[in-house]
């Protein structure tokens, strides 16, 4: 296995980890039933997507 030769800054290290921090995601609203939802994913309330129904909710 690769070993590094030597010990990497501290300013290396975090400007490393600059792009590690994990941000809430953007909520958008399904235009089928109006209610939060991730984007580009299939509303867990209706289930559309797409102006179609995908996947069959039983309520
Ligand atoms: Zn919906």
């Amino acid at each position: 296995m690769a070993v590094p030769k030597r010990r990497c800054t501290s300013t290396r290290r975090d400007k490393r980890r600059s792009h590690d921090a994990i941000r809430a995601f953007a909520p958008s609203t399904c235009p089928n039933c109006k209610q939060a939802k991730m984007a580009h994913r299939v509303c867990p309330t209706c289930g559309h997507y797409g102006g179609a129904e995908v996947i069959q909710m039983d309520n």
